[in-house]
């Protein structure tokens, strides 16, 4: 591993979902004036598809031949991704087909994922976001991206790769979907009203915190990408035998652990190891809610039983509780500095409600990244987080889309996906 970037396959063309209607309704145009000249002069073959509707990307991915292609593009905002990521964590060969190598070409109101690739790799982003992200799709290197599970009340699993929350931030962004016509400056425009008039929510937090090293042991250049990946005719289906499913999952758990845990010992999430996998077994024995056990299990106990020992919990009012897995959730909100797209963590955002509004309205002149140093505001490094609130309704936001409001979890899966950049 380390020797050469994993590269999408060139023999095989790239499958572009374009949404329409994302952001100000101008994907298409972006398609026809930027993305199509840059993709044939670099000789880019791929085929187009226009999602008619909402969950049309969903089911197109979930059926989708995977060895047609040599990746998935989204010309679109966060909310065509996780329609796709969603659509592949909905097939029976999810484990592997999570992996798909995606592009991310913004073109909605809601770019957090692109905007979050720009800053790791420290590219011109804001001087021209789609010329700079179609151009991370043309390269087609793999690097490893952080997805998490989500896990509701009702058995429900959801796959995401930017963020889950609730309070100020998630109301903001999911009230201002209405303003989406304005594009981008949706966000800050709609906080502006929301401050004026904060909600309090009583809720408890769980969390396991990740362990992380001091700064100066943390690698500051991208890390070397470690892995390949090719999706063949007929996948190798893992084997009941492995204790982890997915040789790969197994070894790039234990690079993170290696990376973020004092001792090496291995902390992943959860109490690990074998009572874990002994749940995932029961879990998928006795119920037949989904096909997702297997994996969820090695990490965090089922949302009806008590969080492991090791787990912090904090019973309060909150102002906000977000947990993002990338530094950007919206272009211009700047959410958690330090995130890189494969730390293996989830930065949790925290403000409770007895945090003075003075602090508050400091994230007006924009979340830039400064308020991590405003008193009141808590950033808190973790690998998986429960939620259980105790008013009777709110948004609970998971990449920008609304979930039912109710008890919910998330854990990371550290580097599972890929993504396609310079
Ligand atoms: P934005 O960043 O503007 O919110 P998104 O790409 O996130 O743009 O898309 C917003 C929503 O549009 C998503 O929830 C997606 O499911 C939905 N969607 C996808 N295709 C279409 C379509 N053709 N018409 C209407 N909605 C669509
Ligand atoms: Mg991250």
């Amino acid at each position: 591993f380390g020797t050469a970037n994993p590269q999408t396959d060139k023999s095989k063309k790239l499958l572009m979902l374009i949404n329409p209607n994302s952001g100000p309704g101008k994907a298409q145009q972006i398609y026809k004036k930027q993305v199509a000249s840059v993709f044939g002069e670099a000789e880019t073959d791929h085929e187009v598809i226009i999602t008619e509707r909402a969950n049309h990307a969903r089911e197109i991915v979930q059926s989708l031949n995977l060895a047609k292609y040599s990746g998935i593009v989204i010309l679109s905002g966060d909310g065509l991704l996780f329609e796709v990521y969603n659509g592949l964590f909905e097939r029976p060969d999810w484990e592997q087909a999570i992996q798909y190598p995606i592009g991310m070409i913004p073109g909605g109101s809601g770019n957090g994922l692109a905007r979050s690739l720009g800053q790791w790799l420290n590219e011109p982003y804001l001087a021209n976001p789609v010329l700079v992200s179609t151009l991370n799709v043309v390269y087609g290197h793999l690097s490893p991206l952080d997805l998490a599970i989500v896990q509701t009340a009702e058995g429900k699993r959801l796959l995401s790769f930017l963020s889950i929350g609730f309070g100020l931030i998630s109301d903001i962004d999911i009230e201002s979907e209405r303003l989406r016509s304005i594009g981008e400056a949706r966000f800050v425009a709609w906080s502006f009203i929301r401050v004026a008039n904060l909600r309090k929510y009583p809720a408890k937090i769980s969390f396991k915190r990740a362990q992380r090293k001091t700064s100066n042991q943390i690698p500051k250049v991208r890390p070397p990408l470690m892995h390949s990946q090719t999706f063949e005719e007929e996948p190798e289906v893992a084997s009941e035998a492995l204790p982890d499913h997915l040789p790969r999952s197994q070894s790039v758990v234990q690079e993170v652990e290696t990376l973020y845990t004092e001792d090496g010992s291995g902390q992943e999430c959860g109490d690990g190891g074998q009572q874990n996998h002994k749940r995932g077994v029961e879990s998928e024995n006795e119920s037949n809610r989904d096909n997702h056990a297997l994996t969820d299990d090695c990490l965090i106990p089922d949302l009806n039983e008590p969080v492991p020992e090791d787990w912090e919990t904090i019973e309060d009012n909150f102002i906000m509780v977000h947990a993002t897995y990338q530094s950007h959730i919206a272009t211009d909100a700047f959410i958690a500095p330090e995130a890189t797209p494969n730390d293996g963590i989830m930065w949790i955002m925290m403000i409770r409600g007895s945090t003075p509004k003075s602090s508050i309205a400091k994230l007006l002149l924009g979340l830039d990244g400064t308020h991590v140093n405003v008193p009141g505001i808590e950033m808190i490094p973790v690998v998986a987080l429960r939620i259980v609130p105790a008013s009777s309704n709110g948004y609970l936001n998971v990449d920008g889309e609304v979930i039912p409001w109710g008890p919910v979890q998330a854990h990371i899966l550290p580097r599972r996906g890929n993504i396609m950049t310079r």
